[in-house]
């Protein structure tokens, strides 16, 4: 449902991503673990058209994602492609991201009325859904610096949830949160790799929790994918040498 080919990104002389060639099928759970900067983060932001690349090819369900074909050829994406590209995906940030002067449960609607166009009742009862399903029923009318931020991460996950997307992004989920509230947001996130149709593409430090929901785990080293296979493999034994000095510094 996802492929980079040969995918250039730079950043003045600094190459981040480096020819990348990487996949996910629909329905796999893959992680991304590697050093700072290797390009991680970059590969979810050119997902959600944060950022363009520079050369290559990036699709999502077998569409170009920053061109869009015309009759002789492609042409870069207009803004409405980039739309509907855009709402296959939803994203979890590091930084929560949620709106400030906004409810939890407005926060959780405010995409799908606007967006999608759903009426305002419509989205209120798919919020509540998610709300139930991440544990959080009881704080809809709360504003997000009244929860903990755990409970904060978890309505950034129903938001992302509420657009229906195919595909879910998480960029180190857990790493903004004190260390008693990783287990609630790994919980959440567990019980959703559990959903056949969901495709999520993980990036973590997390390495027991990738282990554990990861069909595949790829170690990206200056923005190429080094190694990849299943956590099995990945985990005890990896191939590379660059591969089993990463493991040592963090496991
Ligand atoms: P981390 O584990 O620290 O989050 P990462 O693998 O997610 O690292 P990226 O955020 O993808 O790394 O960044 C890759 C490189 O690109 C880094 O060296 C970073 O400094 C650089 N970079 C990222 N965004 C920009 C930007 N907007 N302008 C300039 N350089 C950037
Ligand atoms: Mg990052």
């Amino acid at each position: 449902i996802i492929k980079f080919d040969k995918v250039v990104k730079r950043f003045g002389d600094l190459t981040v991503l480096n020819k990348l060639d990487f996949q996910v099928a629909k329905g796999e759970k893959v992680s991304i673990i590697g050093p700072s900067g290797s390009g991680k983060s970059t590969v979810l932001r050119i997902l959600m058209t944060l950022e363009n690349i520079d050369d290559g090819v990036v699709t999502v369900a077998g569409e170009p994602l920053w061109h869009e074909p015309e009759p002789d050829g492609l042409k870069p994406a207009s803004e409405a492609h980039l739309r509907k590209m855009r709402a296959q995906l939803g994203m979890v940030f590091q930084q929560f991201n949620l709106f400030p002067h906004m409810t939890v449960l407005r926060n959780i609607t405010e995409a799908p009325t606007k967006v999608l166009g759903l009426s305002k009742q419509d989205a209120r009862l798919r919020a509540e859904e998610l709300l139930e399903l991440v544990g959080l029923a009881d704080q809809a009318q709360k504003y997000p610096h009244q929860l903990s931020g755990g409970q904060q991460q978890r309505v950034g996950i129903a938001r992302a949830l509420a657009m229906r997307p195919n595909v879910l992004l998480f960029d180190e989920p857990t790493s903004a949160l004190d260390p008693e509230l990783v287990g609630e947001v790994l919980n959440v996130i567990g019980m959703l790799a559990e959903e056949h149709d969901l495709t999520m593409l993980l990036v973590t430090h997390e390495m027991r929790f990738a282990r554990e929901i990861s069909d595949r785990v790829c170690f990206f080293d200056r923005g190429k994918i080094r190694e990849q296979g299943t956590p099995e493999e990945l985990f005890t034994d990896p191939s590379e040498d660059r591969t089993r000095e990463f493991l040592k510094a963090v496991l």
